[in-house]
C-alpha cells in the first residue's frame, strides 16, 4: 500500500511537471483526485486493510493527497501567470490612439419641422394634444359630419380593423375627443400619424403625418382664421410671405378653403419650385361645421370656430426642397445626415 501511494505520488509529480496548459493540469487533477481517480480508488480499497493498520494508511493517503494538491496548485499558479504574460505580450494596447467616437444621432427632418410648427402655435397660445392612432369609425368619420356613403369611407381609402374600428385617416378625431370634454374655449393642434390605403410614390405613402388645428370660442370668424394662418405662414416661410384662400369643400367645415402661400424661393415671381405659379398650396381649412359642433354638444348659436390641417411631410419637403417623399421614410443615413 505504501509503495502504491509513493508510486501514485511520483507519477503525479512527473505528469504535473510536464503539463503545459491549465486544461491539461485539470485533466491530471481529475485523473488522480477525481471521483474515479487513482487516489480515490486507493481510499475505496481501505475496507480490505486490517483495522489496526487503517489509521496509519489513512494518514498516508491524506498526506499523499495534500502533497499532490500542493504541487498542483503551485503549477496552476505558474501556468496562469505564464498565460497572462503571454496575453499581455500579444495584446499590445496603444494608449495614445484616439478613442472610438460614439455616433450621436440627430432629429429626423420631419421631427425638426414638427418642432417648428409646435413652437409657432404654442407661441400663439395653442395646446398640443394627441390621440389614438387606432380609432372608432365614429370619431374618424361620423362625428366629423362624414356620412356613411362618403367616398372617404371607402375600403379603397381606409384601413379597417373591423366594422367599427379603423386606422385613423386624419388627426381630426383628436379634435372631436377634445370637444367632447366640454371645456371651452379650445385652442389646440393635433399632430400625429395617419393612415390611408395609398400606394407608395413620390408624393404618397400609406402612413404619413398630419398637424391639425382647432379653435372654438365665442365670436370666432373667418377673419380670425385668416389672421392666424397668415401669421403662421410668415413665421414658417418668412416675413414677406402672403397668403391666398381658394374656396374648397370639406364635410367638417363650412365655408371651406385651401390656402396657398407665396413661393418662398421666388417671392411669387414664378420658379421651378412653384412650377411657375408663384404660389404653393399648403393646407386646407374652414369654419367648423355647425353639425360637428352639435354632435359634440356645443351650441353653434353660442360658439363658433375654425379648423385647419396640414401635411407635415408637405412642409418638410418644401422647407428642405426635397422632391421625393420616400426619402423621408427610407432611413438612409447618408440622406438623413444632411439635416
Ligand atoms: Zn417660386
Amino acid at each position: 500500500m505504501k509503495e502504491r501511494l509513493q508510486k501514485i505520488k511520483d507519477e503525479a509529480i512527473a505528469k504535473i511537471n510536464l503539463a503545459d496548459s491549465l486544461d491539461k493540469l485539470n485533466e491530471i487533477r481529475v485523473n488522480i483526485l477525481g471521483k474515479k481517480g487513482e487516489l480515490t480508488e486507493v481510499l475505496k480499497g481501505m475496507k480490505d486493510v486490517l483495522p489496526e493498520d487503517r489509521p496509519v494508511i489513512g494518514q498516508l493517503v491524506n498526506d499523499t493527497r495534500n502533497a499532490i494538491e500542493t504541487i498542483l496548485d503551485d503549477m496552476k499558479n505558474k501556468l496562469a501567470a505564464a498565460a497572462r504574460e503571454k496575453q499581455l505580450k500579444e495584446e499590445v494596447i496603444d494608449v495614445t490612439l484616439p478613442a472610438k467616437k460614439s455616433v450621436i444621432g440627430h432629429k429626423h427632418p420631419n421631427a425638426i419641422c414638427l418642432d417648428e410648427l409646435e413652437r409657432i402655435f404654442i407661441g400663439m397660445g395653442y395646446e398640443v394634444v394627441e390621440g389614438p392612432e387606432v380609432e372608432y369609425d365614429y370619431y374618424n368619420f361620423e362625428a366629423l359630419n362624414i356620412p356613411a356613403n362618403h367616398p372617404a369611407k371607402d375600403e379603397q381609402d381606409t384601413f379597417y380593423i373591423n366594422n367599427e374600428i379603423v386606422l385613423r385617416t386624419q388627426t381630426s378625431p383628436v379634435q372631436v375627443r377634445e370637444m367632447e370634454k366640454g371645456k371651452l374655449p379650445i385652442r389646440m393642434i393635433a399632430p400625429g400619424r395617419v393612415f390611408r390605403s395609398d400606394e407608395v410614390d413620390a408624393t404618397h405613402s400609406p402612413c404619413f403625418n398630419q398637424v391639425e388645428g382647432l379653435v372654438i370660442d365665442k365670436n370666432i370668424t373667418f377673419a380670425d382664421l385668416k389672421g392666424t394662418l397668415a401669421q403662421f405662414a410668415k413665421e414658417l416661410f418668412g416675413e414677406d410671405t402672403k397668403v391666398k384662400f381658394r374656396p374648397h369643400h370639406f364635410p367638417f367645415t363650412e365655408p371651406s378653403a385651401e390656402m396657398d402661400v407665396t413661393c418662398f424661393k421666388c417671392n411669387g415671381k414664378g420658379c421651378r419650385m412653384c412650377k411657375g405659379e408663384g404660389w404653393i398650396e399648403i393646407l386646407g381649412c374652414g369654419m367648423v361645421h355647425p353639425n360637428v359642433l352639435r354632435m359634440s354638444n356645443i351650441d353653434p348659436e353660442e360658439y363658433s370656430g375654425f379648423a385647419f390641417g396640414v401635411g407635415l411631410e408637405r412642409i418638410t419637403l418644401l422647407k428642405y426642397e426635397i422632391d421625393d417623399m420616400r426619402l423621408l421614410y427610407e432611413n438612409d443615413i447618408r440622406f438623413l445626415k444632411q439635416f
